[in-house]
This record gives structure tokens, sequence and C-alpha cells, in this order.
């Protein structure tokens, strides 16, 4: 199966938003290819493995996800139509962050002391890091490059990373491919009429 759908966004809070295509193909809709997601984004600790599989756990937690996830759509909608988010969104934002409980730990590795802030439960800490990284994302990359894919038949959205800023596609190998095929029969078709 292919999998590259689960991280392609290059942030957390954007594979969320693309665990639904166009074709309405929804990861959350099966409980083990959301504990996939889960683990291909780093959101389960060593403690949490054993816990989800717990199924009413995770199908409340896939609740959550659902719910966080047409918050997250939102948000990009209003990015990309207003250049911030809405104070209605930023106040879901507020309420949801106000349910999530988390724990301070000082770890030190090698010479350097740090603090790292986990969930206390699963879910707390699966929603944390989701909005974590949504804050981050809006307080450090440009809007510019945060993009939908431009092939007309898709709908994910990604952070350009790249050097020139020049990433069109959600995947060079899907969408990209499929495009420039389409490019190419386009030109050869207006060669012929002409
Ligand atoms: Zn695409």
């Amino acid at each position: 199966m292919d999998n590259s759908r689960y991280v392609l966004g290059g942030a957390v809070w954007i594979n969320l938003v693309n665990t639904i295509n166009k074709r309405m193909d929804d990861i959350l809709d099966d409980q083990s290819r959301t504990i996939q997601w889960l683990e291909a984004n780093n959101l389960l600790g060593e403690s949490n493995a054993e816990t989800i599989k717990n199924p009413e756990l995770l199908q409340s937690l896939i609740d959550e996800l659902q719910g966080l996830r047409s918050l997250c759509k939102e948000i990009l909608t209003e990015l990309e139509e207003q250049g911030t988010p809405s104070a209605y969104a930023k106040d879901q934002i507020q309420k949801l962050i106000e349910r999530v409980h988390v724990r301070l730990t000082l770890v030190q590795a090698a010479e350097k002391l740090d603090l790292i802030c986990q969930g206390v439960t699963l879910l707390d800490h699966v929603l944390y890091q989701i909005v974590h990284s949504m804050i981050h994302t809006l307080s450090t990359v440009s809007l510019d490059r945060i993009r939908k894919c431009e092939h007309e038949n898709c709908i994910l959205y990604f952070i350009d990373t790249s050097k020139s800023g020049k990433r069109r596609w959600c995947s060079m190998e899907t969408c990209g491919n499929r495009q420039k095929a389409a490019e190419f029969y386009a030109r050869k078709k207006r060669s012929y009429s002409n």
C-alpha cells in the first residue's frame, strides 16, 4: 500500500488534513490505518504502543481527530482566503487546548539539559502534538510556502521546504507525473490540430 500520503504535508497538522483525499478515501475510517498514520507521524510514544490497541480508546481518539481535522482544514482555507486564521478558529484552538493536559520532564543528553513536554494521556499527547505543529507552522513558515497541490483532482496540502520554493505537487510520483503527461498530450493534440 502507498503510505506516502501519511507524511507528505511536512507538518503533522497538515498530514491530518491529508488523511482524506478527493476520492473521499479516509484513513480515519479504518482503525489499523489510523494506527499506521499515528506511527508514521511519531505521535505514539513507547508507553502508548499498548494503550492504542484498546479499540474504544482508539475510537475516541479518532472522533477527536475528525473534529480537529475539520478545524485544521478550516484554518488552511482561511489562510488561503484572508491570510490569517479567523477569531472563531483561534477561539476553537483555545477551547481545545484548555482540555489538553501536559507534563514537563527534565532530561539530560550529553552535557545539555532540556525540557520535554508530553501529553498526560495518549489523547492529550496526540492533540498537543498536532496543535503544537500548527502553531509552529503559523509562527515560522511564510504563507506562500503553505500550498495546495496544483493537480485539479487533488486536494492535498503541503509545506514547500524546497530551496527554490517552486514545489507544485503533493508528490512528483503521483500528481506531478500525471500532470506532466496531461500537458504533454494536450500539446501533442494542439500540434495535430494545427
Ligand atoms: Zn496532488
